[in-house]
């Protein structure tokens, strides 16, 4: 089967692939990695794609010369491991948000201020993703991968997958190789039996709630709290929305070593470590939004006669208002890193994967 990949990604971009594999079993997807083994001796130039819910990814106009497998697996388990805690394993293609949503119907708590989020559980431990306050690296226990260089099965512990600020071992193999070494089967995640959040750590949704920062609130509170925060920024897919024809936000925000490398009116937020909560000595964090904004692009900036502009509603998302190609997001994000360049001297990173296309 060959098919455009726009109707796969979220900003409805991407040509044709080479050839497109739907895997719904668990056994489709391994045997379509054994049948791409992956050597990176005499590698071949297109290797494989794989695709979850494409909220992550900008694909090139001429497609993918490769062959392309979506993971549309299925299946929750779930078994109670101490007095307080529930261990749940999701498979990759489950929806991430379907899934957080069935965790707090089971009066499980923990993924609530994850709320939202599109995408597949299977690629959430790729960039540790993230949002108000938490990230999956504190509650992913493992994950299971096919590894294509080994040709085997093996179980990932939350430390070897080493998690960083949206990074992990996972996509820096990726990034490493420039291929998918590692194929997410399944992600496990600990989470407690209650009915209350996690501590609020965010101050805009701790303002929205109406608490303290580090006050604990009925899950259920901070999924519809946190839900209704992303959808005033557009971060909540809607078809009608342009706003949300995008990739989330699509620049990290920028780690410095020494802050006086930022503007001196700068936001900066302490980098801390994924695992232990600890603050990491040395590194400091600011916000592309803020870079963006005072490089002087205004919300709803555009390029090719309007056909790609950054979201009205957040400066972060650049979007596809409709009639765009891959090439109009990319001379958008060009404009913006070249203007936060030149005026702070910063380069900010792209957030999402490219395929057969770059900045
Ligand atoms: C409106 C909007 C809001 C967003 N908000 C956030 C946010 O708040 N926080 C955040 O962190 N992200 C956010 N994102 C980005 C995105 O939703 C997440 O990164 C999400 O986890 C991507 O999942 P996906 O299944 O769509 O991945 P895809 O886009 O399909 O793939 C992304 C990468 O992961 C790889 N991949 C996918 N599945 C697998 C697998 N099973 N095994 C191996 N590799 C795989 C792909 O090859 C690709 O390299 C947002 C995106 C949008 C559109």
């Amino acid at each position: 089967m060959t098919k455009d990949l726009a109707g796969f990604t979220t900003f409805g971009l991407g040509g044709p692939a080479g050839n497109l594999r739907i895997a719904e079993t668990r056994d489709d997807l391994i045997e379509f990695s054994r049948e791409h083994a992956l050597s990176l001796t005499g590698r071949p130039d297109a290797d494989v794609l794989f695709i979850g819910g494409g909220s992550n990814l900008l694909i090139s106009d001429a497609g993918f010369d490769g062959d392309v497998c979506v993971v549309a697996t299925e299946g929750v388990t779930m078994t109670e491991t101490s007095e307080t805690e529930t261990r749940v394993t999701a498979e990759a293609g489950e929806n991430w948000d379907e899934f957080v949503a069935f965790t707090l119907g089971c009066g499980l708590s923990g993924l609530e201020a994850l709320s939202g989020i599109p995408g597949s559980v299977g690629a959430t431990p790729i960039q540790n993703v993230g949002a108000y306050g938490t990230e999956v690296a504190e509650l992913i226990t493992s994950v299971e991968v096919f590894d294509r260089l080994a040709g085997q099965v093996r179980q990932l512990s939350a430390v070897e997958l080493e998690f960083g600020y949206r990074t992990s071992a996972l996509k820096r193999a990726q990034q490493r190789t420039g291929a998918a070494q590692f194929l997410v089967l399944s992600v496990t995640f600990d989470l407690q039996r209650s009915p209350d959040s996690l501590p609020v750590r965010y101050a805009q949704l701790a303002s929205a709630l109406d608490v303290e920062i580090g006050e604990s609130v009925p899950a259920s509170l901070v999924r519809t709290s946190v839900i209704s925060l992303r959808r005033s920024k557009g971060m909540v897919l809607d078809i009608d929305d342009h706003d949300t024809w995008s990739a989330g936000s699509f620049f990290t925000n920028p780690i410095v070593a020494d802050p006086d490398e930022l503007p001196a009116e700068a936001p900066r937020y302490p980098v801390t470590d994924p695992l232990t909560g600890a603050t990491i000595e040395g590194r400091t964090k600011t916000s592309a939004a803020w870079l963006i904004e005072h490089a002087g692009f205004a919300k709803g900036f555009s390029v090719g006669q309007g056909r790609a502009s950054l979201s009205t509603k957040h400066t972060l998302a650049l979007t596809n208002r409709g009639q765009a190609a891959t090439g109009d997001v990319l001379e958008l994000a060009r404009a913006v890193v070249g203007g936060v360049n030149e005026r702070f001297g910063i380069v900010l990173e792209p957030e999402p994967t490219f395929i057969a296309c770059s900045l």
